[in-house]
């Protein structure tokens, strides 16, 4: 254990997905803004090394760290919120673990010792937050542990945040989200689950500090002090966090019950006499939200065309958080209300009960949207319906982002239809096509034959120089970014093959950006208003504040529409 390091665990009660993430994140908000030096870091319960090999329907958006890392989304959240570019030190898996620990045995860095699931897992599990917190000179570290106390997986982390405590309880507290739920509209608050939920963390031999009540409305005092007595949680120490209308509203919320006076308290932290001059980029955000949509009255509709939609009956729209984060951003900025529109590639498609009539009809709804994004994505599901739409959103001129996968999707679409390779794709999806526009990057494809996909990709940040002018004229992509050289996060197997660029830019489709390896990053239409494409994740590079141009000149273009 460090000794003076802080130590602030965010566990769940009752059920995920109920904001652990968010919490983490504004709870680190409101300590970095107070002047401490904070870092976050999200524990994922999950075998798997990183989020790169799980299915974003199931587990939502893979983020992309500047080092590259494939984690949670929640980092994501983290980076936002705290303004700051995390590593791959901040993210962990049961898988990471233990492979690390096996891999210590085998180099004999145990020393002969039996090595033990306890206490080598959670041993290893302490000493990787304790690096994150050096690597980011933290003082207070706050850690998200993924799923809910209870759950078999969560155990040997519980049993670390246990080892902590034992040696210094003033340097760990531990936060318990917690979901109450209403089950009959205008009745009463239930606090039972809740209580099952703090009782499967005594049962580990944990209590929790604090109690953050995810619920519709205001917990009341009644409720608070149920809690308390059959909880053994002082009242003041249960958090009402009722539903919000915007995230960036939760720092304020939480304040408003001094939960980091409760904080300060519990870890004998000493109070910042220097209180951080900086403004809290979120507190800003969240007056301005509440702002425009109570005005209200400009408005820009934006549609998203993606593949990751779909789980059963439901829309989800948790794959593409950033994206809709950026494109929220860049509205705001320009004091118009986002609204955003999730659509199904495979609306395009004559699939399922989709007739080739009614695909017609849905992309001709697409003409209603000021702008639209197609953004990132892997594999053939889908694809096809992407390029249908991407064909009509050119041929009628809608503004137009492409973000890796959409970028790359534009390019087939364009040499389709265009340039008249009638068969030509991405040997992502047919590795036989004659005309392979999109190939397997060449550094890739011993990889992909050998089966190596893990942490695999091209990832994390590279260099992309943007050209100023083609033919005498100033790009898009220039004019949109104001700048020869970018630095962005990227996550891709396949790219543009330059064999084709020529033909490409001989009618129309113009390469404006190359990495220093002389692979494409940018492309565009000069002739339409807005169609750009990029091979980078530019959402991953968004904060409260910082907007990034290509969503910025999107909602430009979008409402001179
Ligand atoms: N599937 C594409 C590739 O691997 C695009 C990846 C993405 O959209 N992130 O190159």
């Amino acid at each position: 254990m460090k000794k003076d390091l802080k130590y602030v665990f965010i566990v769940g009660g009752v059920m995920s997905g109920v904001g652990k993430g968010i919490t983490t994140a504004s709870l680190a908000n409101i300590f970095k803004y107070k002047g401490y030096n904070v870092s976050a870091m999200k524990i994922d319960p999950y075998i798997n090394v990183d989020a790169g090999t799980m299915n974003p329907v199931e587990h939502g958006e893979v983020f992309v760290t500047h080092d590259g890392d494939e984690c949670d989304q929640d980092m994501g959240n983290y980076e936002r919120f705290l303004n700051v570019n995390l590593s791959r030190s901040n993210y962990m898996t049961t898988g990471r673990v233990y492979l690390d620990v096996i891999k210590k045995e085998r180099a004999l860095k145990y020393g002969g010792k039996c090595v033990q699931v306890v206490p080598h897992i959670p041993l290893e599990v302490i000493e990787r937050v304790n690096i994150a917190a050096e690597k980011e000179k933290a003082e207070i570290m706050f850690i998200e542990i993924g799923g809910t106390v209870g759950e078999y997986e969560n155990l040997l982390f519980l049993e670390a945040i246990k080892m902590l405590k034992y040696k210094n309880p003033n340097n760990v507290a531990t936060v318990m989200v917690s979901y109450l739920p209403t089950p009959f509209e205008g009745g009463e608050i239930k606090t039972k689950p809740t209580q099952h939920a703090v009782r499967a963390l005594n049962a580990v031999g944990l209590f929790p500090d604090i109690i953050i009540a995810r619920c519709k409305n205001q917990l009341d005092k009644i409720r608070k002090e149920k809690i308390a007595v059959m909880c053994s949680v002082p009242a003041e120490s249960i958090i009402s966090a009722p539903d919000v209308e915007s995230i960036y509203d939760i720092v304020g919320n939480f304040e408003k019950d001094k939960v980091s006076e409760i904080i300060i308290k519990k870890l004998s932290l000493k109070n910042k006499d220097k209180v951080s001059k900086e403004k809290n980029p979120v507190i800003d955000l969240s007056k301005k939200i509440s702002k425009i949509n109570s005005g209200g009255k400009n408005i820009i509709k934006i549609g998203l065309v993606g593949k990751y939609f779909d789980s059963g009956d439901f829309v989800i729209s948790d794959s593409y958080v950033s994206v809709i984060e950026a494109v929220k951003y860049s509205a705001y900025g320009q004091n118009v209300k986002p609204e955003l529109t999730w659509i199904n590639a495979l609306d395009f498609e004559v699939v399922g009960k989709n007739t080739k009539k009614q695909a017609e009809k849905n992309l001709n709804k697409l003409k209603d949207f000021d702008a639209i994004i197609v953004p990132g994505g892997f594999g053939t599901r889908g694809v096809e319906g992407i390029i249908s739409s991407i064909k009509y959103i050119r041929e009628n001129n809608i503004p137009f982002l492409g973000i890796c996968y959409g970028m790359q999707l534009a390019v087939v679409e364009y040499a389709r239809n265009i340039l008249d390779l009638k068969d030509t794709n991405t040997t992502e999806v047919n590795p036989k096509t004659k005309n392979n526009i999109i190939d397997i990057q060449h550094s890739q494809i011993d990889k992909l034959a050998g089966g190596d996909m893990g942490n695999s990709m091209r990832l994390g940040d590279y260099v992309c120089n943007i050209k100023e002018k083609i033919n005498n004229i100033e790009t898009l992509a220039y004019k949109v970014f104001k700048n020869r050289k970018i630095i962005e996060r990227h996550r891709h197997r396949y790219e543009v093959n330059n064999k084709y660029i020529e033909s490409l830019e001989k009618l129309g489709m113009s390469v404006s950006g190359y990495s220093d390896s002389g692979l494409v990053e940018i492309i565009e239409i000069t002739k339409n208003k807005y169609f750009i494409g990029i091979q980078s994740h530019p959402e991953f590079l968004v904060r409260p504040g910082v907007t990034h141009p290509l969503f910025d000149g999107l909602i430009k273009a979008g409402l001179s529409k």
